[in-house]
């Protein structure tokens, strides 16, 4: 292709599609959004599992990848959207801001534009808060609706699981994305009735109709090409075909999973790892895929008393616990979250009740299989290894068990079927089960950490390379105590702004 783009956008998901909003909001830059999977150009032509914000959509829009959670559990699917929209297309549409203090911590690690106060603006920006979009932490004009359900709208499971909060003297928490909540209540949600509200309808639907901002779907990006150390196109793979696509600069955007893997096949990346694979080293740099950060959860099952109460065609999920480990120095380190159903196959008899750490120190790896481009990675993310995790995810198992002993959510139940309730559950076995079946709650980041000592700089550059940015949740330092979207999403404001306003000091645009 002869044609050269401003800005090329590798990955059209939480992040980059709103980058290539955002960017091409300018209209002398012309921005190409370059994504693998599908594209549908309105909610008419999107298919229903991603309309449906119900539940999640594990397969028709799936990388098919997997992962290792625990050295001693099994390896299993870990689901990434394959479509514009990105995983926003296919989540749970929850939609909860970290703890300021997670990008204060950002900054004291050497980036200091991403300070509580510096993102804050872009959290408002992103949303359209439907029930408290006048004060003065939340927006009430952006392109992601915002809302939470009413207690008329909760199932059963939900209601009772708050009654049960009540009881057990947690305070109610009508807001968690109030920079000072603590407490149960309804999920904020990035969803209007059924329809999930992912960047592909809230950025792209307003966006596509530019004529400076091409979406190239159903384009997979194989590495990023270089004239010495500057970035200066794209190889994709194309109805079977192999081209160059040229930028004056490339934003990777293909999320904590390809980004850090397209940045390796192009040369960027712990040097051994690249020489093993007979992979040039342009620049050795050791971060990428070494420290992967997540949320390890453990769920408690119950088979439920009256099966008709589980409809799989109600929302999975609408409630939450944020509170904060005895003794922790990390406020809302952990979550309790009810699950409407449990699906086992066959009809619903199951639902269930999670235990997540949020806030984490241990990290796991991300390397390459090989160099072939369409190869997924390995991923072993080493949950509840670090003693500091594994306490306070029993602990946080421990409060889950006493929420379905507790009326009214104990009425609803028939008997506990995981963990086992014949079993002893002393401290040493739950640590156990959480060293052999603890599991994502998807929300991989850190695998192109951002710092002075990281992969990128504060602005997403990639160390010791021109031209080339990383900006999606692979930057982020570590996990956030928070589901990962809406920090995804800020990033893509943070760096679309950037892009838009201060393009060509940043980025030679
Ligand atoms: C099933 C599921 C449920 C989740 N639930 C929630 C939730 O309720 N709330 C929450 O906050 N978070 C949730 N998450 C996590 C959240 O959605 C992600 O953290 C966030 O979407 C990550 O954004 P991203 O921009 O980094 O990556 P993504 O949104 O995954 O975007 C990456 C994009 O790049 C494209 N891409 C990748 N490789 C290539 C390539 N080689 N060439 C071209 N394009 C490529 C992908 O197709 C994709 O469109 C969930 C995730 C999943 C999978």
């Amino acid at each position: 292709m002869e044609e050269q783009f401003d800005l090329i956008v590798v990955g059209a998901g939480s992040a980059g599609a709103v980058i290539a909003a955002r960017a091409s909001e300018d209209p002398r830059r012309s921005v190409l959004l370059v994504e693998a999977g599908p594209d549908y150009p309105d909610t008419a032509q999107t298919p229903f599992d991603l309309v449906n914000s119900h539940n999640n959509s594990y397969t028709d829009h799936d990388w098919g990848h997997s992962y290792q959670p625990t050295a001693l559990g099994r390896s299993v699917p870990f689901p990434r959207g394959r479509v514009t929209g990105g995983s926003s297309a296919v989540n749970t549409t929850i939609a909860l801001r970290g703890m300021p203090e997670d990008y204060d911590g950002w900054a004291a690690a050497g980036n200091p534009e991403w300070a509580w106060e510096k993102v804050l603006p872009a959290f408002k920006r992103l949303e359209r808060d439907l029930d408290f979009g006048d004060r003065p932490y939340h927006g009430d004009a952006g392109p992601i609706s915002i809302r939470r359900y009413a207690w008329d709208e909760l199932t059963p499971v939900h209601q009772a699981w708050l009654e049960a909060s009540d009881a057990l003297g947690y305070p109610r928490c009508e807001d968690a994305n109030d920079p000072d909540s603590w407490g149960s209540g309804p999920h904020p949600m990035n969803k209007v009735g059924r329809l999930r509200i992912s960047t592909a309808i809230g950025y792209l639907s307003a966006a596509r109709a530019r004529p400076n901002l091409r979406i190239m779907a159903g384009t997979h990006t194989r590495r990023v090409v270089f004239e010495g150390t500057r970035a200066v196109g794209v190889e994709v793979e194309r109805d079977g075909q192999v081209e160059t696509i040229r930028g004056r600069a490339i934003v990777l955007s293909a999320g904590a999973i390809q980004s850090p893997a397209i940045l390796m096949r192009s040369g960027a990346g712990p040097r051994a790892e690249l020489e093993r694979h007979g992979i040039e080293v342009l620049r050795d740099l050791p971060a990428v895929g070494t420290r992967l950060s997540d949320h390890p959860a453990l769920a408690v099952v119950c088979r439920a008393r009256d099966a008709s109460l589980l409809d799989a065609d109600q929302p999975i999920v609408q409630t939450i616990l944020r509170y904060t480990a005895p003794g922790s120095e990390y406020r809302n380190d952990l979550q309790i979250e009810a699950f409407s159903f449990s699906p086992r196959g066959g009809p619903l008899t199951h639902f269930a009740v999670a235990a997540v750490l949020e806030q984490v120190h241990g990290t796991g790896t991300l390397r390459l299989a090989s160099a072939d481009p369409h190869a997924s990675p390995v991923i072993e993310q080493h949950f509840c290894e670090d003693e500091r995790d594994r306490s306070r995810l029993v602990g946080c198992l421990r409060d889950t068990l006493a929420f379905i002993r507790t009326e009214p959510l104990a009425g609803l139940i028939a008997e506990q079927t995981f963990p086992d309730p014949r079993r002893a559950l002393s401290d040493e076995s739950l640590g156990d089960l959480c060293l052999r079946l603890s599991a994502s709650g998807f929300h991989p980041c850190a695998t192109v950490p951002m710092g002075p000592d990281g992969a990128v700089d504060q602005y997403g550059r990639v160390h010791g390379l021109e031209g080339l940015m990383v900006a999606d949740a692979s930057i982020m330092p570590t996990v956030t105590r928070a589901n990962t979207n809406l920090t995804s999403i800020m990033i893509g404001e943070m760096v679309g702004e950037w892009a838009r306003t201060r393009g060509s000091k940043l980025y030679g645009l």
